[in-house]
């Protein structure tokens, strides 16, 4: 198999390592890497910037057919611009965080983000992150992985994250938000998060993320030996 060739759909729920681990992969295989909820993020920091009203699924689209995003590599990030502007870390600020989710819900809205989100893993590999990439962007993929935590282990992490970056974090109102997030991107209508059925869940609540990342690369082994 040409490894160049090779898709990667990495999905799981909100902070279960899976940019960490998809961007790692990504870099040592020589592999693009798509983050598909910086898509989401982008459009939803717009939105919320032209007080365009995130419960009106018919302006969103329209918003969104008009909003160029691109993901750029960056050393070993990656920096995200909605028209041409750098948004790389606005779309991580709480506002963004807490309203996403009610703009991912909006089928035309994902049917749209789904269209690009295909368009980049055209005659490329890559290793995609989101919700849906296994069940409905890249169903084919090579290797589809499903990561999973504790509620309490994520909102650790991202307590850890938030405060070595000096951004004010509180634990409790973590685990709420994120179990918060978890219950509408698992209930909503169109492409709930939902592991794929020939996914592999791996729980990476006891697990580093080189643990993880070499999980990962066992499985990709596995089928590159086809
Ligand atoms: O992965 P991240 O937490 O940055 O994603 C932000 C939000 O975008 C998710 O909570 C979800 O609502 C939405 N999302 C999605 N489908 C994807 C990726 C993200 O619905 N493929």
């Amino acid at each position: 198999m040409d490894r160049k060739k090779l898709t990667i759909a990495i999905d799981g729920p909100a902070s279960s390592g899976k940019s960490t681990v998809a961007k790692k992969i990504a870099h040592d295989l020589g592999l693009i890497y798509v983050d598909t909820g910086a898509m989401y993020r982008a459009l939803t920091y717009v939105a919320l910037t032209e007080n365009v009203n995130i419960k009106e699924e018919q302006e969103l689209l329209e918003l969104l057919k008009r909003t160029e995003i691109t993901l750029k590599k960056e050393g070993t990030g990656q920096s995200v611009t909605a028209n041409n502007k750098d948004v790389t870390e606005e779309i991580r600020q709480n506002n963004v965080t807490n309203a996403v989710s009610i703009v991912a819900a909006h089928s035309s809205v994902r049917q749209e983000m789904v269209d690009r989100q295909k368009k980049l893993a055209e005659n490329n590999g890559v290793v995609m992150d989101g919700r849906d990439i296994g069940t409905v962007v890249l169903p084919d993929s090579d290797v589809k992985v499903f990561l999973v935590a504790s509620v309490k282990e994520r909102a650790e992490r991202r307590h850890k994250e938030n405060t070595g970056k000096g951004i004010f974090s509180d634990l409790e109102q973590l685990k709420k938000d994120i179990a918060e997030r978890d219950y509408k991107d698992s209930t909503r209508e169109t492409s709930p998060l939902k592991q794929a059925e020939d996914a592999v869940r791996i729980d990476t609540t006891k697990l580093t993320i080189d643990e993880v990342v070499e999980e990962v690369k066992r499985l990709i082994e596995k089928v590159s030996a086809h």
